[in-house]
């Protein structure tokens, strides 16, 4: 059975007979290995859609056991990210993301768009390419099922309004804001995953959350708060979903 699918590259390898094994992401199946002979190094068409960072159409023969891309057409490149290290070392961290936190067979068409979104934001982006790629990572919280408790204390449910100036203190370990009374028990009983930042942790997530990724093209944090949602997202990443790219790139910046 021949099947058509929209997708991008998450990663290949060498197999053996000249052939590769290519993990796409497709918008209709979620993630799939697929083997193909078509060289990615030849100036044909399919070869251009099993290059990194390209939007591109499979037809994948589906035996039974083993899926196989006969061909492909590029529907966009996103050459540019590769013209640009600060984009490319971000979109490498998107797809290293995508890569880990997708199960596959498992079709995740909402996750697919944003990724679109994601990689042209950044095709297009000139400087701050890593506040897309927290934004990125903020909003898949949600579709993944880990969406962090931002609306009341994330261990008694007490609303933030009860404490006058309300509360920005961020607990990894709990998932959630947490209030200043549960935030002393915590560090008492010796919790390091306890975030008090200087700024008001809610508005920023909910920020990332509610506006589209392309607002984000041009909005550059200030050096404390990308810091801090780094680390924030980083130790977040790790506990939830068992991945962190965040990590990896911090030795990055400047
Ligand atoms: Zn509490």
């Amino acid at each position: 059975m021949i099947i058509n699918a929209e997708g991008i590259v998450l990663r290949q390898r060498k197999i053996a007979n000249n052939r590769r094994m290519i993990v796409l992401f497709t918008k209709q199946y979620g993630k799939l290995s697929a083997g193909t002979s078509v060289n990615e190094k030849s100036r044909s068409k399919a070869a251009l859609a099993l290059r990194p960072f390209t939007y591109a159409e499979y037809d994948i023969f589906k035996g039974r056991d083993a899926y196989s891309i006969n061909s492909a057409q590029v529907n966009k490149s996103f050459y540019s990210i590769g013209e640009d290290i600060d984009r490319f070392i971000n979109a490498s961290a998107f797809i290293e993301y995508l890569d880990k936190v997708l199960e596959e067979g498992v079709p995740a068409p909402k996750l697919f768009d944003l990724s679109l979104e994601f990689l042209q934001s950044v095709s297009e982006c000139r400087s701050g390419t890593d506040t897309l790629l927290y934004a990125f990572i903020v909003k898949t919280f949600r579709m993944l099922g880990v969406a962090p408790e931002l609306g009341c204390c994330v261990n008694c449910g007490k609303a933030p309004e009860k404490f006058g100036g309300g509360f920005k203190i961020f607990s990894v370990t709990d998932g959630g804001i947490i209030c200043p009374d549960c935030a002393e028990e915590e560090k008492r009983a010796g919790d390091s995953l306890l975030y008090r930042p200087d700024f008001d942790i809610i508005t920023v997530f909910r920020y990332f959350e509610s506006k589209p990724i392309k607002t984000f093209e041009k909005v550059d944090l200030k050096p404390e708060v990308r810091n801090e949602v780094r680390e924030i997202l980083s130790e977040y990443t790790e506990r939830y979903l068992g991945v962190d790219v965040l990590k990896s790139i911090s030795g990055l910046e400047v």
